[in-house]
């Protein structure tokens, strides 16, 4: 038995069932040797059921997943909750504090870090308290991201669909579109999964800002997961409308950009691209060179660059191959006007907004 552990939090005896409790625990310190504190709300139902977390920022700038924690912890009634929420607004506060991604001055990017460790450095000790004491005795999680900043991800989650647990909880979810993945090592989402606590990664538009249009799918998603696992009985459990999902072997490529230049994006207004299609043409500043970039294969686009400005090695699309079934759907779904307005000439995913 490890003794350099903090103890984990005794949901059902720290926080009477049937209510809500906001607490602010200490992760770590300051400079000024002030404890540095997260914000979590505990919400233990009136009735029996599994613990579930929620955590949001562990990336600084990624902000639509604080909005989405704020709200179902807000929302939540524990007289009708059978088991316990717990919601972590923000786990990584520097980052937070700055508005960055990483934990300032070392850059240490505390999403590769978990489970941490008792001695380590800065985001080992982070990880360590966060994980031991809040996330370890949960029975599943969901993890919130945004894309990283310049960049723009269309709503998905990721999971390692390999998993029969973690499969059943992202598709639960409901997004149309779950990437496969086993998860970056030290991730939350790695670390919590190989310890029996299946969990998925949400990444949903841009960092620095609230998208409420975002906002609402994962809501409805969290709603939807609560129901699959018996804490809302009642409730349904939402089918997406099509669903399309990666395998180990599935192709999903960066395009990367082979010239300097300024970049246009020509795709749209759907994110479903053929093969062959230009899905941006980059020109140089004479505008007396024009590169232009074409679809592989034919796929679904699931992250683009923002700025519009390239080097040669700079990612500038996420695409993933589809299933003919998958694209049939789409198509179904284009034709019926689900993509109406999705991208706007500037670049902008204005159906995500
Ligand atoms: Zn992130």
């Amino acid at each position: 038995m490890t003794t350099d552990r903090p103890e984990p939090f005794q949901y059902d005896v720290e926080v009477e069932s049937g209510t809500k409790r906001h607490v602010r625990e200490s992760v770590c310190e300051s400079y000024l040797g002030d404890p540095v504190e997260i914000p979590v709300t505990i919400v233990n139902g009136a009735h029996d059921g599994p613990t579930v977390f929620l955590t949001a920022a562990i990336h600084g700038d990624e902000l639509n997943g604080v909005k989405v924690v704020q709200e179902v912890a807000d929302n939540t009634d524990p007289d009708r909750l059978h088991g316990t929420l717990v919601c972590v607004h923000v786990c990584n506060v520097p980052a937070y504090q700055a508005q960055q991604r990483y934990i300032p001055v070392y850059d240490q990017d505390l999403n590769r870090e978990f489970p941490g460790r008792a001695n380590g450095n800065t985001a080992q000790r982070m990880a360590h308290q966060l994980y031991h004491r809040f996330l370890a005795g949960c029975d599943l999680g969901i993890d919130f991201h945004t894309s990283t900043r310049n960049r723009t991800t269309m709503y998905h989650a990721r999971a390692d669909l390999t998993n029969p647990d973690v499969e059943r909880l992202a598709r639960a979810f409901a997004s149309n579109v779950v990437l496969y993945g086993d998860g970056e090592g030290g991730s939350l989402r790695s670390a919590a999964t190989a310890d029996g606590v299946p969990t998925i990664t949400v990444e949903m538009g841009r960092a620095h800002r609230f998208q409420p249009a975002l906002v609402e799918r994962a809501l409805a998603g969290v709603e939807s997961v609560l129901a699959e696992y018996g804490l809302l009985p009642g409730e349904p459990v939402r089918w997406p409308g099509w669903y399309t999902t990666t395998t180990a072997d599935s192709e999903k490529r960066w395009l990367r950009a082979q010239t300097g230049g300024l970049v246009e994006m020509e795709w749209g207004p759907s994110p479903l691209v053929y093969e062959g299609d230009p899905i941006c043409t980059i020109t140089n500043h004479f505008k007396t060179e024009e590169h232009v970039v074409t679809a592989p294969f034919t796929g679904l686009l699931v992250g683009v660059l923002e700025n519009p400005v390239a080097a040669p090695g700079h990612p500038l699309c996420h695409l993933v191959r589809l299933e003919p079934e998958t694209r049939d759907e789409i198509e179904r779904e284009i034709e019926r006007g689900e993509f109406d307005g999705y991208r706007t000439r500037s670049g902008e995913w204005t159906g995500d907004d």
